[in-house]
């Protein structure tokens, strides 16, 4: 028996290693290693991909956010709506701007933001919502323009975990007002090292999101607001543009491995396997199971002594973390957000993930579950 990881980021560089050296090699001689054409021309490709008219990139994921909040003018007094469920960059960038996060639960069955909670948490400081395609599922993008639209909201989608995934056929980063992605190695689009870029139809929004990442310059030494430096290196670029024309191909196979998952596992009991809206298409950046509490750590463990990798995505809800206690949240707040912390489990999800090795993790999942759950038979 092999082990396997949670994620395996050689497979994917082994499929393309020559291309890749290549890249590389051509940039470390071409002697410019900021910007230049790999930069731009990543940042053209992006844009028709997500089929918006402006891409900017910059130094992750968290910048690309920060900055999208950024040029639209939010920070000191304004209130943005997010869900607790995430990874921290989400409700940091709001902080980061001096603006106030808003929590809202999430609801099942996505990991996502709750709908039908977001217009009560509306004030007349609300300025944006966030909402997170988490784990690689679309948000239900058209209620959620239709309750902005009739709030007056900006809307910034994360998209971090989603590069691929569209929403009634449409990619997501192109139905608010911006899109914003990250291209860290465990995304479905990852470099080699960190890297984000945001989208928009918006060309305002993309020359303020520019200038605010190259210091709050429009020209050189004239600073015209306080920016920061944010850029995606040319190295990074050159890497991203070998790899883009596979993100279709990787995503498939994820959607593979998903539905693989699906059938092997569809038969245990007191286990929850992820599903997808009808109107939407994921892109599995995580398969992430649920598990009652009491079994959660105990399956965990049981998987490690296989040999087998799974992660919990996420342990504490955004608003019980120390850094947000200002906000004055309290433990029952969000309950869903909660619960979901305690019950996840995700289970090994990447492009070449085999079919023996997802054998070999539902058996481990079942042989437990059947132990545990079922002492008489
Ligand atoms: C990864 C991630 C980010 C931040 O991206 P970085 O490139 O790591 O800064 C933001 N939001 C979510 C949901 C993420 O998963």
């Amino acid at each position: 028996m092999t082990a396997i990881p949670p994620i395996d980021l050689t497979r994917q560089y082994h499929l393309l290693n020559d291309q890749i050296s290549k890249a590389v090699t051509d940039v470390l001689s071409s002697g410019q290693y900021i910007g230049g054409s790999a930069v731009t021309s990543l940042e053209t490709q992006l844009a028709a991909n997500v089929g918006v008219t402006h891409c900017v990139s910059c130094n992750s994921g968290t910048d690309a956010l920060y900055l999208a909040l950024r040029a639209l003018n939010i920070g000191k007094g304004d209130e943005v709506i997010t869900a607790p469920f995430t990874f921290a960059a989400t409700a940091e960038v709001i902080a980061m701007t001096g603006a106030k996060p808003v929590f809202v639960d999430i609801a099942t069955p996505t990991f996502n933001l709750n709908l039908e909670k977001v217009e009560t948490a509306i004030t007349k400081n609300t300025k944006a919502i966030i909402p997170i395609h988490l784990f690689g599922q679309p948000v239900n993008m058209t209620e959620l323009m239709r309750i902005a639209k009739a709030h007056n909201l900006w809307v910034i989608e994360d998209c971090a975990q989603a590069t691929g995934a569209t929403w009634q056929n449409q990619p997501v980063g192109s139905w608010g007002e911006v899109g914003c992605f990250s291209f860290f190695p465990t995304k479905n689009l990852g470099g080699c090292g960190d890297g984000g870029a945001l989208v928009t139809n918006n060309p305002e929004l993309a020359k303020t999101a520019r200038i605010l990442a190259n210091h709050g310059q429009r020209e050189k030494y004239k600073q015209e607001s306080i920016g920061m430096n944010s850029r995606l290196d040319t190295l990074q670029a050159a890497i991203l543009l070998i790899k883009l024309p596979y993100l279709e191909f990787w995503n498939k196979q994820r959607r593979e491995i998903a539905k693989r998952y699906q059938d092997l596992l569809s038969q245990v009991d007191n286990i929850l396997l992820p599903t997808e809206l009808a109107r939407g298409e994921g892109v599995w950046n995580q398969y992430t199971i649920r598990i009652s509490r009491q079994y959660r750590d105990q399956l965990r463990s049981h998987l490690q002594q296989q040999g087998i990798g799974s992660m919990i995505y996420y342990p504490f809800p955004l608003h019980l973390q120390p850094a947000y206690k200002h906000l004055g949240y309290e433990k029952g707040d969000f309950p869903i957000s909660e619960q979901m912390a305690q019950e996840v489990l995700s289970l090994p999800m990447f492009p070449g993930l085999s079919h023996q090795e997802q054998d070999q993790v539902a058996t481990a999942i079942k042989t437990l579950m059947k132990e545990t759950l079922e002492p008489d038979n």
